[in-house]
């Protein structure tokens, strides 16, 4: 019960998030991307050399990878394509990892969409 508690606690309610006064400018962030549609900075907690979360600057009701619609299917393609970017930015396009956390069983924990692109050391599988 103190689980499913913890999960509510965290689950998708479509509320504005930290991500949206980043997109702002209005609290700091170490950004090592940016165009039109999508904005990449770095995590505030690395789990790895580079950590770098991409996200887009409209979030049209992508909350949650598990939420996107037919006309999300454009941003999800440049959201990829950015992580791309920011991996040959960050010097380790030879070797990264891409991750979406899903939902409160995914450890989701900010509902505004965003890729992790994680590299700099030895990835292992699986993940926990
Ligand atoms: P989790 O917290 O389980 O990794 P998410 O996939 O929702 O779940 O990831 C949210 C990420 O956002 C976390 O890695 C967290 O460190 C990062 N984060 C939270 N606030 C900020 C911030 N102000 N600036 C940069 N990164 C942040």
């Amino acid at each position: 019960e103190a689980a499913a508690r913890a999960a509510a606690a965290t689950a998708d309610n479509g509320a504005p998030t930290i991500f949206d006064k980043i997109i702002a400018k209005e609290i700091p962030a170490n950004i090592v991307y940016e165009d039109e549609k999508v904005l990449a900075f770095r995590d505030i907690n690395p789990q790895a050399p580079v950590h770098v979360l991409v996200i887009p600057k409209v979030r049209d009701g992508l909350t949650e990878l598990g939420k996107a619609e037919e006309r999300h299917k454009d941003i999800l393609g440049e959201l990829m394509y950015a992580a791309k970017i920011v991996a040959e930015k960050e010097g380790i396009a030879d070797g990264f990892r891409v991750v979406i956390n899903s939902g409160p069983a995914g450890c989701q924990s900010v509902y505004h969409l965003h890729l992790h692109v994680l590299g700099g050391r030895q990835m292992k599988w699986p993940p926990g």
